[in-house]
């Protein structure tokens, strides 16, 4: 351990700067560090594995995941073979344009074109080099996308996502996994803040000084940091987050305290169909197949095809800051599949009723409004007049037995971060790389505007993370002794 020459060369609690790396006695040498075992992390350690790099993640949780443990596992990805043995027509321009739209030409138009066209890379590469199967999502088409492009595994889960990546990663002998290990500090160069390596604090070993010749930041944003959601986006501030405790920022400040550029601070994706008091997922397929949803005096408050990540907002502006989710049998038999709709069922998320009455009554909503709102959606829902919000998805008509859900909104995760190039690489505010330094997913700045929740185009993270992670772990591996 270097305990006493890090107290020595200590000059703040983010970075330990020193003049040259011989002056630290190292504990651990790699050719890639990666910080955290996420879906950015795990695909960035593969890809730098598979080029022969020497590879060690480290993890602050006992277990892998992250955010991505507990997301859907939708990718979304232009041009890959599913798509085309489908009739699909889509186009890196395509997908790119549709990103553009929703987050308003608020990310780069290089960096995502370069992003949408190492989509289907991305997809074959998981299947053909890691058997890890993804397959074409086509019963309903998530709200901004223009063409059936999202791609899942079976169960719709993330978890099952990390399971398979870490199957990979358990075949690869060059790839390590730290657990219970935080990295507390980067440490780097003098005067060109070139960055050498990380502080681990490994659970019941301490201190471990690592040197990597590439460092990958994959330690997503700062959603469970309260004092940054504060300073950075306080209109969610105080909502509930229902992402992954260990996401804490720390990736985003030592990159700025090293003079990286932070971007889109105030963007983020939330979600407004999180099953209330549960603290479970309710998939917006629910919406996208023809659900709605009413607030507690019984009407409906906006459009609900808008998008789940701004439709956050309008359900924390109801009363209680809840609504009632409305759906019938023949979505919840297309949705079963879902575990996170298995899991709102076992744990009586789910009412079932025989009319809109029942429900009514079941959720305590005023009866006349309530049946006029139904009234009125099913006409629309039918054709027979145009929806009072302006709604046009409607699949047919809801029939009983219908189902209820008290929903709220909760944020999911920050879309803030370091700015990168091409190549996933971390640059300054002068726009050059800093030495040795890459970021992706939640670390990264993302492509969900410059602010706000509504430039969240459906599945944007684990895009973020996915493809950015395998492009920075790529390019680390080249690059390991430059
Ligand atoms: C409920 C939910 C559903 C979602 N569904 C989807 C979806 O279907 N499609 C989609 O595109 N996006 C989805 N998202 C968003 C998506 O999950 C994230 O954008 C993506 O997983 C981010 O991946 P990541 O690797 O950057 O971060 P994560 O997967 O969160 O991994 C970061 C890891 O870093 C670790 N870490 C943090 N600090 C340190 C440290 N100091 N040292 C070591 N380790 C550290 C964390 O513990 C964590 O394990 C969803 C999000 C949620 C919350």
């Amino acid at each position: 351990m270097s305990a006493e020459q890090t107290e020595i060369h200590m000059n703040s609690e983010r970075i330990l700067v020193v003049n040259s790396p011989e002056e630290i006695n190292w504990d651990i040498d790699v050719d890639v560090l990666v910080i955290g075992a996420g879906g950015c992390g795990l695909v960035a350690a593969l890809a730098a594995a598979e080029r022969n790099a020497s590879v060690l993640i480290v993890e602050k949780e006992k277990d892998a995941g992250g955010n991505t443990s507990l997301s859907q596992a939708m990718v979304p990805a232009t041009g890959t073979r599913m798509q085309q043995a489908a009739g699909i027509k889509d186009s890196v321009q395509l997908m790119t344009d549709d990103i553009l739209k929703k987050n308003q030409n608020g990310s780069d138009p290089k960096l995502t074109a370069r992003i949408a066209s190492q989509s289907a890379p991305l997809i074959e590469w998981l299947k053909d080099n890691m058997g890890i199967k993804l397959e074409l999502v086509s019963d309903f088409l998530y709200p901004g996308h223009s063409v059936h492009r999202i791609h899942a595994n079976r169960s719709r889960k993330g978890e099952n996502m990390v399971k398979k990546l870490l199957n990979a990663i358990s075949r690869f002998e060059n790839i390590d996994i730290a657990y219970n290990a935080p990295a507390v500090r980067l440490i780097a160069r003098k005067p060109d803040s070139a960055v050498l390596g990380a502080e681990i604090e490994i659970e019941g070993i301490g201190k471990n000084l690592a040197h990597a010749n590439k460092l990958i930041l994959a330690l997503n944003g700062f959603g469970a940091n309260r004092d940054m959601l504060k300073e950075y986006i306080p209109e969610i501030s105080s909502a509930y987050y229902f992402g992954h405790e260990g996401n804490t920022g720390e990736g985003l400040l030592w990159g700025k305290e090293l003079g990286a550029e932070l971007q889109c601070m105030g963007a983020y994706q939330s979600h407004g169909s999180v099953a209330h008091p549960h603290g479970t997922l309710l998939t917006w397929a629910v919406i996208s197949l023809g659900g709605y949803q009413v607030n507690l005096l019984g009407e409906r408050f906006v459009n609900e095809f808008h998008g789940y990540s701004e439709h956050a907002l309008d359900v924390l502006a109801q009363k209680d800051s809840v609504a009632v989710e409305i759906f019938d049998e023949r979505i919840y038999r297309q949705v079963w599949d879902y575990e996170d709709i298995q899991q709102c069922d076992r744990m009586g998320a789910i009412k079932k009723f025989d009319s809109i009455e029942a429900l009514a009554a079941g959720f305590n909503l005023p009866l006349n409004a309530l049946q006029e709102t139904h009234r009125q959606y099913q006409l629309a829902a039918a054709g027979e007049q145009p929806d009072p919000l302006g709604r046009k998805e409607f699949e047919r008509p809801l029939e009983p037995p219908l189902y209820g859900v008290k929903v709220t909104g909760a944020l999911f995760h920050t879309q803030g971060g370091l700015k990168v190039d091409a190549n996933a690489r971390v640059l300054d505010r002068h726009n050059q790389p800093i030495p040795n330094l890459y970021a992706g997913g939640g670390t990264a700045t993302g492509f969900s505007g410059k602010s706000g929740p509504s430039g969240y185009l459906s599945a944007n993270g684990l895009m973020a993370a996915l493809i950015l992670g395998k492009i920075a772990g790529e390019h680390a591996a080249q690059r390991k002794n430059q």
